[in-house]
């Protein structure tokens, strides 16, 4: 079993920090707090950068000889 806690992350029912990992058993990401057992599911995608902002690529120009 592991725990992938989140560094820096607040609960935000008991407000402790640095208490929260990822469930890595569960099939979706689900957030649990060792301080007072509070979990809440978090979905991956919501770190991950939007396709619409990947889109868009600045071309390189390189110098011309
Ligand atoms: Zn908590």
């Amino acid at each position: 079993m592991s725990r992938r806690f989140i560094a820096g992350a607040r609960c935000q029912d008991c407000g402790a920090e640095d208490t929260l990992y990822f469930d890595a058993h569960s099939t979706s990401d689900v957030v649990l707090c060792v301080a007072c057992g509070f979990s809440e599911a978090r979905p991956v995608a919501a770190a991950v950068p939007t396709p619409s902002e990947a889109v868009e690529i600045v071309p390189l120009k390189f110098p011309m000889t």
